[in-house]
């Protein structure tokens, strides 16, 4: 899992304050994430700074081809229509 933050940040640091190492500065115009996977306790953290967003604007995000090949995966497990 990796952290994600849209548009709709609006700086206010809550993010910064819970988790220092997973959020930095307002360089792009909002709270920047760390761009790596997230260990235990960094997930933990992350989910704290999720909580406390006021505009809901920090996500999990799992985005690479190990997950694209499981979901694949998934759907061809899917029954067929008759
Ligand atoms: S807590 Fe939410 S609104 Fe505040 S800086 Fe972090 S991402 Fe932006």
């Amino acid at each position: 899992m990796k952290l994600h933050v849209n548009e709709n940040c609006i700086c206010c640091g809550a993010c910064m304050s819970i988790a220092p190492d997973l959020f930095s500065d307002f360089s792009d115009g909002t709270s920047v994430p760390v761009d790596k996977e997230l260990n235990n306790e960094e997930m933990k953290l992350a989910q704290e700074a999720i909580d406390s967003c006021p505009v809901s604007a920090i996500s999990f995000t799992e985005n690479n081809a190990e997950n694209l090949s499981t979901s694949l995966d998934t759907e061809e497990e899917l029954p067929k229509a008759a």
